[in-house]
């Protein structure tokens, strides 16, 4: 299954009454990368917590391949191949970068076991290309706690990398980053795609741009406009409603 194709088809949440998606219909076809961009409320978060389980559609399907993804739980979604990175990093910084990919690699119920266990010659290697894939491969032995934020973020794509993803659903990576920081993500992200699916949500349109792939705008619960970047910043609705010139 790793030629997953996501396909949201006609899906509505509906909370007390309050529809937050509204019969969203949403392709990302395999190795894709894609951006959803569009204003606060539009339903991007409920969106990504229909595709990992945490919330059920009340009408419509989710699928990925050839599975149903309607009805499962999110621990069952998770090992299908689909990892979702919050905002906020999650890296245990009293550990090494290299000891943060380890646990995730192992991904024990006691974090600390596995620092105990020893790394087969298969799982050392296995770090050492999502290493250099993140780019941090020169700060392999320190402490997370001392990484800038946007290490701590590209290390917790590692973590999620350590999993062999089919998709990463990746939601606004680059808040509170540097310009620089900003760049190394998109080409991060641009590098992880092809190999797996990945859908961003963010906010910073020139990183938007940076990523150059699909960009898909959600109002008021469905898509308002889709296409390249310049297409939808373009399109007077999405004007209209979210960028507001
Ligand atoms: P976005 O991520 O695009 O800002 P959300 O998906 O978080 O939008 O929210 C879409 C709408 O659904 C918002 O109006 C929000 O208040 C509402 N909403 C989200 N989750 C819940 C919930 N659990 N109960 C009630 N309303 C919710």
């Amino acid at each position: 299954m790793r030629d997953g194709r996501l396909y949201l088809d006609g899906v509505s949440v509906v909370f007390d009454g309050f529809r937050a998606l509204n019969n969203l219909s949403l392709i990302v076809e395999p190795g894709e990368l894609r951006a959803i961009i569009g204003p606060n409320g539009a339903g991007k978060t409920t969106m990504m917590d229909i595709i990992t389980g945490k919330t059920r559609p009340t009408a419509g399907t989710v699928s990925f391949g050839d599975r149903d993804l309607t009805r499962l739980d999110e621990a069952t979604i998770a090992n299908l191949g689909i990892g979702r990175k919050f905002q906020k990093p999650t890296v245990f910084d009293a550990l090494t970068v290299f000891e943060n990919l380890e646990l995730a690699l192992k991904a024990p119920r006691d974090p600390w076991s596995c620092l105990r266990w020893r790394l087969s010659g298969t799982a050392r290697r296995c770090i050492e290309a999502v290493l250099e894939e993140i780019g941090l491969a020169e700060r392999a032995d320190h402490r997370a706690a001392i990484l800038s934020h946007g290490q701590r973020q590209w290390l917790e794509i590692g973590m999620l990398l350590m999993q062999d993803p089919k998709l990463l659903l990746v939601d606004e990576p680059v808040a509170g980053m540097t310009d620089q920081e900003t760049e190394h993500t998109a080409a991060l992200l641009r590098r992880i795609a092809g190999s797996r699916s990945v859908v961003v949500v963010e906010h910073d349109l020139e990183f938007v741009r940076a990523l150059g792939e699909k960009v898909t705008v959600l109002c008021e619960g469905s898509v308002l406009s889709e296409g390249s970047i310049d297409h939808v910043q373009n399109d007077p609705r999405v004007v209209d409603v979210y960028l507001g010139r």
